[in-house]
């Protein structure tokens, strides 16, 4: 292990500087559940700038373990987490909610507040993660509103939305903060077949603006109609699957 990391530190430093870092490095990570449960072991893949990446796998195989542990929900044990820049062997408490502000996180169950209309939900996140000038913050809800088909819809409350437009506005809101990554669980698990594919092109379109996307889904059909890079979870191991599924 220590050979291999120093061998990744010599390649690091052999990189031209016009090469740029990966969004999200793992290295030799084991994934553990709360209560100390071992559920992913010895994981390595890296994801680069403006890449887009599926996470399949049987259900109770670690997608969400993995990806609560890139956003610092789950703590590391062993291994070396880089993402947007942040060391998540070493980051402090106080340093989580900035990590965050570099993700757009997006999870199945859309988790509005549904008293408050879409500007008032988009407002909350603003003013959390530090925003104060109304002006700017208009300006920043309507942005994200139109880049995901919805800017008619500020005023509206989340029931009077569909569910495909509720996710929309969950996919403007993890769009605020324009994060290096989107990392999204089953976010079309909820929506039905042709829905998911809109919200699918959603993501694909916003991933070719540049922002990398982690996306964990048992949806494959959505997979051979848009094929990109997949990475599996199996028998607590991560593999890079080369073979369409
Ligand atoms: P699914 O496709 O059903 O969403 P998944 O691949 O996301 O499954 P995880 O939710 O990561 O799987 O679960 C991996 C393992 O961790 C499972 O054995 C699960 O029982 C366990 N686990 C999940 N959440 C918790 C928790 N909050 N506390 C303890 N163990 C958990
Ligand atoms: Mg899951």
């Amino acid at each position: 292990m220590a050979f291999c990391h120093s061998n990744n530190l010599l390649l690091y430093m052999a990189q031209p500087s016009f090469v740029s870092q990966p969004v999200a490095q793992v290295i030799h990570t084991d994934i553990y559940q709360l209560g100390d449960r071992l559920v992913l072991e010895d994981v390595n893949f890296s994801i680069q700038k403006g890449e887009f990446v599926y996470l399949i796998g049987r259900t109770g195989s670690g997608k969400s373990s993995l990806l609560k542990t890139l956003y610092a929900d789950l703590s590391l044990k062993k291994g070396s987490v880089q993402v947007a820049g942040y060391e998540l062997n070493s980051i402090r408490r106080s340093d989580v909610p900035y990590l965050r502000r570099k993700l757009g996180i997006v999870f199945q169950d859309f988790q509005l507040f549904m008293d408050r209309n879409i500007t008032q939900n988009l407002e909350f996140v603003l003013r959390a993660t530090g925003w104060t000038d109304p002006m700017k913050m208009k300006t920043r809800i309507a942005e994200v509103l139109i880049r995901v088909g919805l800017s008619g819809s500020l005023q509206k409350m989340p029931h009077q939305l569909s569910g495909g437009e509720q996710q929309r506005v969950v996919i403007a809101r993890a769009l605020l903060n324009e994060p290096e990554i989107l990392l999204a669980d089953e976010p079309t698990g909820n929506l039905d077949p042709e829905v998911s594919e809109e919200i699918m092109r959603l993501f694909l379109q916003i991933n070719k603006s540049g922002m990398a996307v982690l996306m964990a889904t048992h949806d494959f059909d959505l997979i051979r109609k848009f094929p990109q890079r997949v990475l599996r979870c199996e028998n607590s191991k991560v593999v890079e699957v080369t073979t369409p599924v």
